[in-house]
């Protein structure tokens, strides 16, 4: 069963109307290198809006440090927000994440990520346009991104530093922490 999407344009129609980096992640399934991408490392507030119609995909309350060199989710701004299919390209299935409007490959999912949803969200920066909170009030403290917002304070159980969602793995911590 093949996905349809509100938008549609045609391989041209991507390509004039994308530069090089989005094109090659979004419509042909390219993936950039890790730590070399605008928002790895990013950690202002606010949201993130698909590089290829603008949808809002991600919060700055569901990003954490993954080490990876990738901007990393633990969850999307909406489920319904972004679609996925099982990725043969490499020896082992990964599951391919893209947005659900217009079809454009965002990244693949993996199931070692924070809690509480235990999703790591590995996305490429070309696929995402970063939109500052003061940008976006509506989107950055009310909505679906109030509960990531609750959940941010300690989202498994105080393994995270909190104010930056930086991530500390659990293993590293002393026994009894
Ligand atoms: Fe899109």
């Amino acid at each position: 069963m093949k996905e349809t999407y509100e938008i549609i344009k045609s391989d041209e129609e991507w390509k004039k109307f994308l530069t090089p980096e989005p094109y090659q992640v979004l419509r042909k399934e390219g993936t950039e290198p890790p730590f070399k991408n605008p928002y790895f490392d990013n950690k202002g507030r606010g949201v993130y809006d698909c590089a290829g119609c603008g949808l809002s995909l991600f919060s700055s309350e569901a990003k954490f440090n993954s080490q990876t060199g990738w901007p990393s989710f633990w969850k999307p701004v909406d489920e319904s927000s972004v679609g996925s299919k099982t990725d043969w390209k490499i020896i082992y299935p990964r599951t391919e994440v893209h947005c659900r409007r217009c079809g454009g490959h965002l990244g693949h999912l993996f199931n070692d990520g924070p809690q509480p949803t235990g999703l790591r969200y590995c996305i490429n920066s070309a696929a995402l346009k970063f939109i500052p909170a003061w940008k976006r009030p509506d989107l950055s403290r009310t909505g679906p991104q109030s509960q990531a917002g609750q959940a941010r304070e300690s989202p498994d159980g105080g393994k995270w530093s909190g104010q930056r969602g930086l991530r500390i793995p659990s293993r590293s911590l002393p026994s009894g922490f």
